[in-house]
């Protein structure tokens, strides 16, 4: 690191709950740094994200640049992920295959950045990693990207799940809404959504349900044979259309969800402070959502889409 670079800190919100956490945490015990706080705004959020980030912002006292609202959420009326679909000739993305993020979050990013690069500074990029997660890259800087440094704050000073909570709670902004009936921030179709989630955005924003049974609909056989949909290769969306299958999920979910509080309520509600913190069914159900199919981080969900 040069000394004598001029220093542009930047911080990364997704309208999860550990970035904003951690927008807090750094405006309190670190006030003389200058952070530029952005949201890649895909056009695809959750009602619930966008009203987060503005109570966000309030509680910051600060701007929070929308990197992709007016440039590439909408381009001639052509909305950016049908777009990108045609450009990926209709393949829909997946956890193999995960071009949305390259496209819709990080390539907006690289784009900001790019000119302060250029110009000298140096770019400090802090990522809401927390100290009880498996270390992770926030983001792996490229050769042109020398000066793009890292830094986990989290993760340093030992801040875990209950620190992410408490510091949401004490700020008064609390857990993003979406929690009562989803586990993450990110696109309205994000194929990491569990089969539960799929059902309650039918339920909740059947027209966001919609638009995604319509992009299936655009994909393509691979040439395996193999027809990826968003809930996997061999269940199309138009699968919810059956009340017995709903049914089916919903029970599934309820059965996974009793087994995990039985074996975990109440290590956690007194190693974490979980019944202060969470207290109520929904939350536990949607916060521990990976816990409760034995996975971490959504099985390898993106830091940039969820944090
Ligand atoms: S939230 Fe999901 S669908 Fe959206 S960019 Fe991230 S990984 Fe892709």
């Amino acid at each position: 690191m040069s000394n004598d670079r001029k220093v542009k800190h930047v911080l990364g919100l997704s309208g999860g709950k550990d970035s904003a956490a951690l927008a807090i945490y750094m405006a309190r015990e670190y006030p003389e740094l200058d952070i530029d706080y952005f949201f890649t705004d895909t056009g695809y959020e959750l009602p619930e994200v966008y009203e987060f980030i503005e109570q966000l912002e309030s509680i910051l006292g600060k701007e929070i640049l929308r990197l992709n609202h007016n440039e590439r959420a909408v381009n001639n009326d052509v909305k950016v992920f049908d777009k990108l679909l045609a450009e990926h000739n209709n393949f829909l993305p997946s956890g193999r295959q995960r071009w949305c993020t390259i496209r819709m979050k990080l390539e907006p990013f690289e784009k900001w950045i790019k000119p302060y690069l250029n110009d000298g500074y140096e770019v400090v990029s802090y990522v809401g990693i927390r100290a009880d997660e498996p270390w992770r890259d926030g983001y792996t800087p490229n050769e042109s990207q020398k000066y793009l440094k890292i830094k986990m704050p989290f993760a340093d000073d030992g801040i875990k799940r209950a620190g992410v909570i408490s510091l949401l709670e004490s700020s008064g902004i609390g857990l993003p809404k979406y929690y009562e009936w989803r586990s993450r921030s990110g696109c309205t179709f994000c194929f990491f959504q569990r089969k539960i989630e799929w059902v309650r955005l039918m339920e909740r924003y059947p027209e966001a349900f919609e638009e995604a049974k319509a992009y299936e609909k655009r994909a393509e056989t691979s040439a395996n044979g193999e027809t990826f949909y968003w809930m996997g290769p061999n269940e199309p969306l138009t699968t919810l259309e059956n009340p017995e299958r709903i049914a089916q999920i919903k029970a599934n979910h309820e059965k996974s969800l009793k087994r995990f509080e039985k074996k975990k309520a109440r290590e956690r509600k007194r190693k974490l402070g979980l019944h202060a913190m969470v207290n109520e069914e929904q939350l536990i159900d949607t916060m521990f959502m990976d816990e409760i199919y034995d996975d971490v981080e959504g099985g390898g969900a993106c830091v940039t889409c969820y944090k």
